[in-house]
């Protein structure tokens, strides 16, 4: 089947509810793609984020595979050995809590949510959340995803939400009362336009939580696995949630989702009170275990610093030569370049040029390649955004 012919399929049968680029994708290795007509494509946005260390991994698809020949799936009516292993990783590598597995960033944010209305007293109800944020598309993650343009056409929506701007530590003062539950946010929002939060915020938010009897909720969907240089977000800060949520880069690209709770939390979460069908299912959870054995083989945390402050470099170089860049902010491989003027132009033409990154918020242009990155990708990376901005500015 040619581009075209795909293209007609999704035309007449898919819901036409995304905005795509008219390309076909039919094979992914590393820090590349390929479409249908055999062009190849530097990826500096992996799967939004989900391909975090790279297409189809070696290491993945081996235990895929491997897994894939003893057991695919079997209900949370019994117990299977890979989510009790990946729970226990995971548990090590964040600050010791237990585990809830789901499929995606929405489910494991709507458990968090859930999970912290039982918690907490019953007169608890209130949830506060971010301007800029970004923590999922079910009702109640779209509620708590304070952006008015994800709201449109979906009113009245959960009641109980309060918006704050972000790094705002005196509106969160104002907004805290003795119903809220939870505060959620990002360490670093990604939608948003790679916004990092202040250390003083984190604290200030970790210090009312506990003053109030509420949770303090990370949502690690974007930031976790790695892609910061630190397996969570939240490590870069000194500060320790109550719950994190994860999903995106956490099964080296097959769907699976998480939410760790801090043990004492995490035991209001008794049989009865939710639930997932594929949750933790045994295929998703060999896969994930693979892409954490992959992180620390490789030494990937360290190259997703190394490499994101050389990228950083690279792109401050960049804003130095062009004045369409404002400036350049993120943490490792999270990085977001400010543009003074509207970006989808230039994300278009990079991809005409065989580069693939994003742009979010209409001026922040993110790069967020993966874990496996080399200097080389980013240098071709830089030298066809240099090009593209060269030609935009005239
Ligand atoms: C992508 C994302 C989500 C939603 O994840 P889905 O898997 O699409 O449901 C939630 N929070 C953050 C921070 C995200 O980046």
């Amino acid at each position: 089947m040619d581009t075209q012919q795909t293209i007609e399929l999704f035309d007449k049968y898919v819901i036409a509810n995304y905005g795509r680029l008219p390309r076909v994708i039919v094979k992914g290795q590393n820090g590349y793609l390929y479409d249908a007509d055999g062009n190849e494509i530097l990826d500096m946005f992996p799967g939004w984020a989900v391909s975090g260390i790279g297409h189809c991994h070696p290491k993945v698809v081996a235990a895929i595979k491997e897994q894939a020949e003893k057991l695919l799936h079997i209900d949370n009516t019994f117990y299977s050995e890979p989510q009790g292993v990946l729970a226990k990783m995971l548990s090590e590598r964040g600050f010791g809590g237990k585990c809830f597995f789901c499929n995606s960033g929405a489910e494991a944010n709507e458990a968090a949510l859930k999970l912290a209305r039982l918690h907490t007293a019953s007169e608890k109800y209130k949830f506060i959340t971010a301007e800029g944020s970004f923590h999922g598309r079910t009702f109640a993650t779209v509620t708590a995803t304070a952006q008015p343009k994800y709201h449109e056409g979906f009113l009245p929506l959960i009641p109980g939400f309060s918006y704050v701007p972000f790094n705002d530590i005196e509106a969160l003062e104002k907004a805290f009362t003795d119903e809220v539950a939870a505060v959620m946010v990002e360490p670093i929002q990604g939608e948003g336009g790679i916004n990092v939060a202040d250390s003083e915020y984190l604290r200030t938010i970790r210090r009312l939580c506990d003053e109030n009897n509420a949770l303090m909720v990370l949502d690690e969907v974007q930031t976790g696995i790695g892609r910061t240089g630190k397996w969570f977000g939240y490590q870069h800060f000194d500060v320790v949630p109550d719950i994190i949520t994860m999903a995106k880069a956490l099964g080296g690209g097959v769907a699976i989702g998480a939410m760790m709770a801090a043990p004492e939390v995490a035991a209001s979460l008794i049989p009865g009170k939710h639930a997932s069908t594929f949750g933790g299912n045994a295929l998703a959870c060999a896969a994930s275990i693979a892409t954490l054995e992959a992180i620390e083989e490789e030494n990937l945390l360290e190259n997703a610093q190394k490499i994101g402050n050389y990228a950083m470099e690279k792109l401050n170089q960049l804003a130095q030569k062009h004045a369409a860049i404002d400036h350049v902010r993120g943490i490792g491989m999270m990085i977001g370049v400010q543009l003074s003027s509207d970006g989808s132009e230039i994300v278009a033409k990079c991809l005409e040029r065989g580069l693939r990154i994003n742009c979010t918020n209409q001026t922040v242009i993110r790069f967020m390649p993966a874990m496996i990155a080399t200097a080389e990708q980013i240098d071709k990376a830089i030298e066809i955004f240099d090009s593209v901005l060269s030609e935009a500015t005239g």
